[in-house]
């Protein structure tokens, strides 16, 4: 095998702390659905999902029937997938044919998944979707009187398994009068199911911002995504956390992912010389840079020219110069022994000195989600303990 450019090793035991500790915040009774969309938020479904299978997880939500198949690629055959957004027609025959579940926000799609349910001889596992405010996908009043009927009569081919709705945007306290009332519209459609007299396995609403501080929002199952990676869903939400816990401070969460590259070159500068394209960055004085192996097209953002900061023999270096496509150039004057070939890390921790993800979103305007679901797919993923 062929050396990739960089590396990212995923953390077992982070992982395992993570879970344990959403568990906690959401009880033994509810499920905990694993949300590995985006590749896992870039930390890899090949690698990520057999993982959190050691950690305990069974159920996993993704964004497409492609991701579906992705995991289905690699999991345990007890674990569940469910789609909470694109499903084309042709692939409902290896969706419902694999038992994989999958979120309903039209009533066309009831009737073509009883279809093939009724030729495969297996029933199609439903989540009704609705509609609370959010005005992405779900279903409205009448879309849900139709559905409610429509799986009534067709149970034989259809399992009724959830009913479920998603929050626009519970991770801002600034949007809490919208959540409220999603809260509200949910629970009046709610009340249309039970009149129905025809009641899911299921009903949930939460995702990470939701499940670790809004306790009323967890119900019968939880679809967490960020926290598991150890991510805050956003600074008032680990506030609020803080509050309830009455701590002054808290590190509950741990970074899963680390990522690293090594040096590939290093050179001498002479003062007033300029450091890769352009004018950007002319050295004040002597200097001794770095040249690292990975640039924007590797996932490094291009708003940390002149401004991000790497780890190399326990110390920090800052970026100097524009970050290229596939080349930056950090400072090493003060890390006299630094050469080629040494291990940098772009993201995790040495000792006392860290890289974390939120550092990247300081200086990039990238929510913390966006930087990881970007790492590129070619880059290796391992589990490390
Ligand atoms: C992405 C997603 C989640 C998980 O959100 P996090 O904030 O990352 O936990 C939950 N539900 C739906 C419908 C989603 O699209």
């Amino acid at each position: 095998m062929v050396r990739h450019s960089s590396r990212i090793e995923l953390s077992l035991s982070a992982l395992k702390q993570n879970i344990n500790f959403i568990r906690k915040k959401i009880g033994h009774e509810t499920e905990l659905s694993s949300v590995v969309k985006a590749d896992a938020y870039g930390h890899g479904i090949s690698t990520f999902v057999p993982m959190a299978e050691k950690a305990g997880v069974k159920h996993f939500s993704v964004a497409s029937s492609y991701e579906a198949w992705e995991v289905n690629q690699v999991c345990k055959n007890e674990s569940s997938i469910m789609i909470m957004g694109i499903l084309y027609d042709e692939d409902l025959e290896w969706v419902i044919g694999n038992g994989i579940e999958f979120f309903v926000f039209d009533v066309s799609r009831l009737k073509g998944a009883k279809k093939v349910a009724e030729r495969l001889g297996k029933k199609a596992v439903i989540h009704l979707e609705v509609e609370t405010g959010g005005n992405r996908t779900g279903l409205d009043e009448a879309g849900l009187s139709s559905a409610l009927k429509y799986l009534k009569n067709n149970s034989d081919h259809l399992q009724f398994e959830g009913f479920c709705t998603h929050f626009a945007g519970i991770e801002s306290l600034s949007n809490q009068f919208r959540v409220a009332k999603q809260q509200k519209k949910f629970e009046e459609m709610y009340k249309q199911v039970q009149n129905s007299g025809y009641l899911p396995e299921l009903r949930h609403t939460a995702s990470s911002a939701a499940a670790l501080v809004f306790p009323d929002t967890v119900m019968d199952m939880v679809r967490v995504g960020t926290a598991q990676f150890g991510m805050w869903p956003s600074p008032d939400i680990y506030n609020l956390h803080l509050q309830q816990t009455d701590k002054n401070r808290d590190a509950p969460l741990k970074r899963v992912l680390t990522w690293k590259t090594d040096v590939m070159h290093i050179k001498e500068l002479k003062k007033d010389e300029f450091v890769g394209y352009g004018t950007s960055y002319q050295a004040p004085e002597d200097m001794k840079i770095a040249i690292l192996p990975i640039g924007y097209s590797n996932g490094y953002p291009r708003a940390l020219s002149n401004r991000g900061e790497v780890i190399i023999r326990g110390r920090k270096a800052p970026v100097v110069g524009l970050i290229n496509m596939n080349v930056f150039m950090v400072d090493v004057s003060h890390i006299k022994d630094a050469s080629v070939g040494d291990e940098v890390i772009l993201i995790g921790r040495h000792k006392n000195h860290v890289i974390s993800i939120r550092s990247f979103s300081e200086f990039s305007n990238a929510i913390n989600n966006e930087l990881v679901s970007r790492l590129p797919a070619a880059i290796p993923r391992v589990a490390v303990a």
